[in-house]
């Protein structure tokens, strides 16, 4: 099936980031906007735009009703959910599919396996992913808590089946702590998501996050584009990515790579999905599997030359891989910084007019964004407002030419998160590549000093 019309449920970069995929291809887009969006530039480059519904998320980008019926009045024939929003909703993918609209992601039922934590971690295990200590399952009593976190050993942490965001989640020190962190964890798992399961893993002390992309066609055939190290990371949001990671070999890389895209082929998997571990001490550890588009894909792009909502669009058409696993090459080096619309070193939220913007160019540099000159900065989503994205043959090149480039990209009339990048570019430990996903808080902590 040729898919000839897109509609784009989301907003900003990631919205843009679709609709230039799509029209390479000859295919038309149709850009959706709550009342607060009407200006944005993901609306403007549309082919076709329908607005549905006022500013608040949850009545026009969470819409599902509103975003069918945009879809039906359009006659789009595809769907595209971004990242974020109803991206990993498996009710929307599954009504997307009932509307005979295909649906430009996993399998609804891979979507919701991998939605419940406590589920995605047996799959996991059960597919041959590594996974961290912990117990087999729900934890349902404080008894049983204790047992297993006895056999683990302490450090433990109590994590929410239907967590996210970090939420739900508690690290335990000791055996007289265990009981009362595990009902705080509870009641904040139930109050944040409907649902109170809790499991146990062992605590890591200090791990780096390492990720690896997958592409399955649906039909038993898959492949893994490498890792992304997003170590750099401020309460559990990432701030910078890499690829490939610092500290994996290529002997590593397709080793674990392996074992990731087996997994995806076993289990029939479709379209793009990111498989996250944690890594200590030259170990892989599964933590979750995302079933979408990442925002820190483009890293992988620039040193796999592959663009991977092309790749996510051709699967929803039926089409097999674009490329064999031999075939790949990972070459050079790519790094990508998050520009939030935020104070660099409070983190306050900072929306509102851009009075002047210019975007750093020149060989191998990406910017992916939705502003321009006079554009407002909505108060009511997301504060990020841009990715670069920057290529070099190799990590040092790639440092040097950041910086350039990071010097280069001005946005004024709000405060962006680029003097943090300026910054952290300039670090020791980021230059040697040695740093964990504790590293970013402890230097925020000690620079205020
Ligand atoms: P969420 O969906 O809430 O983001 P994750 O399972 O992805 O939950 O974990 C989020 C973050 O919490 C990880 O990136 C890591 O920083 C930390 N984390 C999760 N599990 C462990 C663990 N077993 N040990 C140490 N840190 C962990």
């Amino acid at each position: 099936m040729a898919i000839k019309r897109i509609l784009i449920a989301n907003r900003g970069e990631i919205a843009l980031r679709v609709h230039r995929a799509a029209q390479e291809m000859g295919i038309e887009t149709v850009a959706v906007h709550s009342t607060a969006d009407a200006d944005a530039m993901h609306v403007r480059l549309a082919d076709h735009s329908v607005c549905i519904g006022p500013p608040s998320a949850t009545d026009s980008y969470l819409n599902i009703a509103a975003i069918i019926s945009a879809a039906e009045i359009s006659g789009a024939d595809a769907i595209h959910p971004g990242y974020g929003f109803l991206s990993e909703n498996a009710r929307f993918a599954e009504i997307v599919e009932a509307h005979d609209i295909a649906w430009i992601g996993p399998k609804p039922e891979h979507i919701r396996t991998m939605g419940d934590k406590v589920e995605a971690k047996r799959t996991a295990g059960a597919l041959g992913l590594p996974l961290v200590p912990g117990s087999d399952g729900a934890v349902e009593s404080a008894e049983e808590a204790l047992k297993l976190a006895e056999e683990i050993g302490y450090p433990v942490l109590v994590k929410a089946a239907s967590g996210g965001g970090g939420r739900g989640m508690k690290v335990v020190k000791n055996a007289e702590e265990l009981p009362s962190q595990m009902s705080a964890a509870r009641s904040e798992a139930k109050s944040a998501f409907g649902d109170d399961t809790v499991y146990i893993e062992k605590y890591l002390g200090n791990p780096r996050h390492i990720e690896f992309q997958v592409f399955g066609d649906g039909n038993g055939n898959a492949i893994h584009l490498g890792e992304r190290d997003c170590s750099l990371q401020r309460r559990h949001q990432k701030v910078l990515e890499e690829a490939p990671s610092p500290v994996i070999s290529a002997e590593e890389r397709e080793r674990m790579g392996e074992i990731c895209s087996k997994a995806m082929a076993d289990m029939g998997y479709r379209g793009a999905g990111t498989i996250e571990f944690l890594w200590e001490n030259g170990e892989f550890y599964f933590i979750e599997m995302n079933t979408r588009l990442q925002v820190e894909h483009p890293v992988t792009e620039a040193i796999t030359g592959l663009d991977l909502v092309r790749e996510q669009i051709r699967i929803a058409e039926g089409k097999p891989l674009s490329v064999a696993q031999e075939d790949l090459r990972f070459t050079g080096h790519a790094i990508e910084c998050r520009i939030n619309a935020e104070d660099p070193f409070t983190f306050a939220p900072s929306p509102g007019e851009v009075t002047s913007y210019h975007a750093a160019g020149g060989m191998h540099v990406r910017v992916d964004s939705g502003i321009y000159a006079s554009y407002r900065i909505p108060p009511y989503y997301d504060s990020m407002i841009a990715k670069l994205i920057v290529y070099g043959r190799t990590r040092e090149g790639c440092i040097m030419r950041l910086r350039r480039a990071l010097e280069e990209m001005v946005i004024e009339g709000v405060k962006t998160s680029i003097p943090l990048h300026e910054e952290l570019v300039r670090q020791e430990d980021f230059l040697s590549g040695d740093y964990s996903i504790k590293w970013l808080e402890e230097w925020l902590a000690q620079r205020d000093v």
